[in-house]
């Protein structure tokens, strides 16, 4: 028999939480021109389980360069567990992008070993919010109200529970992940550990989720419930 030599890919196992070289058991790659970007977009999705817990893992990479198009040879991302336990995904439309941005580099640091830069995005992420919602509304500007593009992480969650955007508890976990974004802003010799990275990720996506979707969801059902009654009459 031929000697062959078993495929890996480097993927994040979420069970060993770790680094593993995934035996692979299937790939696939796409190529397309995206028209309306007038650019080519390229993807693999790799498909393999865990050399020592023998989960299943899915990972995904998107090509960086092209040859030809805009470099000599191609290159691509390092690639990212997509399944189990993917990105969090969020459906509201007024969820700002620098907030996706963020949690989605927050994502990739986790996966990649990299805690600090993670909490760092993770206190970014939630920066972003608290700007954005206690951003005055037009028809309130006055040069008595503070510009909302100063307002720091510390400032903000705390107008966000004295508003009534958040409750209590969100705004202890809130107040959590100030202190670990603190710490890793500055340049001091500390270490975050993945477990404690991986519950404050999912406490700001959870205070994303109930800022944004949740309330989203809340308002189309209320708006239901009125027509539904204005109907009856
Ligand atoms: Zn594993």
């Amino acid at each position: 028999m031929a000697n062959t030599v078993q495929k890996t890919f480097i993927v994040d196992c979420n069970v060993c939480k770790a680094k593993v070289a995934a035996i692979e058991k299937g790939f696939i790659e796409g190529n397309t021109f995206d028209d309306e970007a007038g650019e080519p977009y390229g993807q693999r999705v790799f498909l393999g389980t865990c050399p020592s817990c023998t989960t299943i893992l899915v990972g995904e990479s998107n090509q960086i360069h092209f040859e030809g198009f805009n470099a000599y040879e191609d290159s691509w991302s390092d690639i990212a567990r997509v399944y189990p336990q993917p990105p969090k995904s969020f459906s509201s439309w007024r969820i700002p992008r620098v907030v996706t941005d963020s949690l989605n580099e927050a994502d990739r640091s986790l996966q990649a070993g990299a805690n600090i830069a993670a909490c760092m995005m993770l206190g970014r992420a939630l920066e972003a919010l608290c700007r954005d919602i206690l951003k005055p509304a037009d028809n309130e500007l006055s040069p008595s109200k503070k510009p909302s593009k100063k307002l720091m992480l510390g400032e903000g969650i705390k107008r966000l529970r004295d508003d009534k955007v958040i409750d209590e508890r969100l705004y202890d976990w809130s107040q959590q992940l100030q202190a670990f974004r603190n710490l890793a802003a500055h340049p001091e010799d500390i270490s975050i550990s993945r477990e404690d990275a991986s519950d404050l990720q999912i406490f700001v996506n959870a205070i994303v989720e109930y800022v944004y979707d949740l309330a989203d969801r809340y308002d189309e059902f209320k708006t239901r419930a009125e027509k539904r009654g204005k109907q009856k009459k």
